[in-house]
This record gives C-alpha cells, structure tokens and sequence, in this order.
C-alpha cells in the first residue's frame, strides 16, 4: 500500500504545499484509493499523479474547517465525468458534511450520475469495510475533528516448503491444501497444517488525523500503529502557543509517537511561515534531537509505502 501527499499546508495554500488531502492506494490488498480531506483544488493535484476518480471509493473528511473540505464539490462533480458514472463513493465526515455537499450541489445545480452515501461519523463509531475495520474517535480542535484508524486484517503465515519436503511431500495442488485447509490427508496421513505454516502476519495500523491539540483519545488512535499521519501545524517555537490556536507542536507529536510505539509517522499541515529549505533544517534539527523517532515531514506529491 501507499500513502500519496496531495496537500500538506496548515490553512492556507503556499507556492510548494496545497491545502490538506492524502490518499491511501489499497493496492493489492484492494483496487481501490481512500481520500482524507480534500482542500481546495484537490483535484488539480490528483491530475498530477496516477489515482483515477474512478477508484476512489471512499472520502473520509476530518473537520469542516475550509482547508479540508474546500475542494469536496468540485471533486465530487468532476468525477462523473473521470470515469466515476455508476461507480458508488461513500464519503465519511463530521455533522454538518451532509448539508454542505447537498447545498453546494444544489445551487450549482450539479448533478452527479453515481450513488453518493454520505455518513456523519460520531466519537466511537466502528465500521468494517472490505475486512478493514475503521475506528473513529473525536480529537480536541475547537470544532468537531476526528481521526480514522484503519485496521487491516491478518494474513496467513507462508507455506514452510522446506519442512514439507523434507517429509517427502514434493510441490503440487497439495501445497494448496496446506495453506487452505487445517487438515490434510497425504499418502494415508493425516497432517495438521497449521505445523507447516509459519505464523500469521499481523494486519497493519494506519491511522490518519484530523487538526487537533493533544488529547487522550489520541492514544485510542495511534496505540502500537504501524503508520500515523498527523499534523505538527508549529515545528518550533513556543510550545504552549500551538495549543491556543488548537493545533500540535512537534514535541507532541513525537510523545504520541513514542507513548504508542508507533512505528512511523508521517507530518503534514505544516504552517505556512515554514519554507521548503526551513523545513529540511528543521527536521533535521528534530532528527538529531530525537534519533529514536522514525518520521518525515511530507511534502506535496510524497509517496510512502507501507508495505
Ligand atoms: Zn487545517
Ligand atoms: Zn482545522
């Protein structure tokens, strides 16, 4: 799977970052990409890359602050014409997401040739889709903002070839009874499988944010997490400031990360005081100061796997 950075600006858009969007690329485990906000001119940026409108699925919206919901119209128009028609979009977001798609819509007079579900998410909702289960919890930024946990499911341990060999079964359609069944019967034997498979792979935990100051249900979201995407609006500087304006600063970030032992995270809404060349220095800064914290701060069209 990958994660693609299509906006990675705090409020307003610069000359190098636009305002909030990621996508997550379920490839393979799902043909499909899952949005997280979408700032204005979103799909300006998804030109730029290889997400087809078709494919996008499902649009989890973090809070209604306009720098992650201003590109939500234009993009749900145009995809009826990007190859969404017939193609069913559930998009996921905070009370007040249903009025304001059916009132820009409305007065715009937009229709859209595709069913449009639209779910307003409250703090604890669960949801499983496609064996992925979504966990929503309510984060603290003065209006209602959430983040989204995503659980991937498990996978079975590969076949140990070598131990099935070494008892005289040789590669053939049997194999594919070692990895399906519990049991199999070879030759007069009975064999249980699970002593031929090495252990099961856990499913991974990625988790995305919306705008927040520290709170304890950031823990309910980033707990033993393989990736967290989560903002640090304030890179340095006054820590306490940053939570005035109810946003994080990099040293709550890193103690999420490191409280959860979460494995990577990955830093978007970065203020617009910041330029490209500060941020390098910057993170390099954070990098000498904290050599245990596995992170990168994004930039707009940065790709991660998470595989
Ligand atoms: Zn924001
Ligand atoms: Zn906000």
């Amino acid at each position: 799977m990958e994660i693609i950075f299509l906006g990675t600006s705090a409020g307003l858009p610069t000359k190098e970052r636009n305002t909030q969007s990621t996508v997550l690329s379920l490839e393979p485990f799902l043909s499909e990409f899952w949005l997280f906000d979408a700032g204005e001119a979103v799909q300006h940026q998804i030109l730029h890359t290889r997400i087809k409108l078709g494919k996008l699925r499902r649009i989890f919206i973090t809070h209604m602050h306009g720098d992650h919901i201003f590109g939500l119209p234009g993009l749900l128009s145009s995809r009826s014409f990007q190859g969404g028609e017939n193609k069913p979009l559930t998009l996921y977001g905070p009370a007040g997401i249903r009025e304001f798609i059916e009132t820009t819509l409305k007065l715009s007079e937009s229709r859209l040739n595709y069913p449009l579900e639209v779910v307003e998410v409250e703090d604890g909702d669960i949801y499983i889709e496609d064996e992925i289960t979504i966990n929503i919890h309510l984060l603290a930024h003065g209006i209602p903002s959430y983040g989204y946990r995503l659980e991937f499911p498990s996978s079975p341990g590969r076949l140990l070839q070598e131990k099935l060999q070494a008892e005289g079964i040789m590669p053939g359609p049997i194999y594919r009874d070692f990895k399906m069944q519990d049991t199999v019967e070879y030759e007069g034997m009975i064999y249980h499988t699970q002593d031929y498979r090495a252990d099961e792979v856990p499913g991974k935990i990625v988790t995305f944010f919306g705008d927040t100051m520290p709170n304890r249900n950031e823990d309910l979201l980033a707990v033993n997490a393989d990736v967290i995407v989560h903002e640090s609006t304030y890179l340095e500087g006054d820590h306490l400031l940053s939570h005035q304006y109810h946003h994080s600063h990099i040293a709550d970030v890193i103690g999420l990360a490191e409280r959860n032992q979460v494995k990577l995270t990955l830093i978007n809404h970065v203020s617009n005081r910041y330029h490209q060349l500060d941020v390098a220095e910057l993170e390099e800064a954070i990098r000498l100061a904290n050599p245990d914290f596995n992170f990168k701060i994004a930039h707009d069209f940065m790709t991660v796997s998470i595989d």
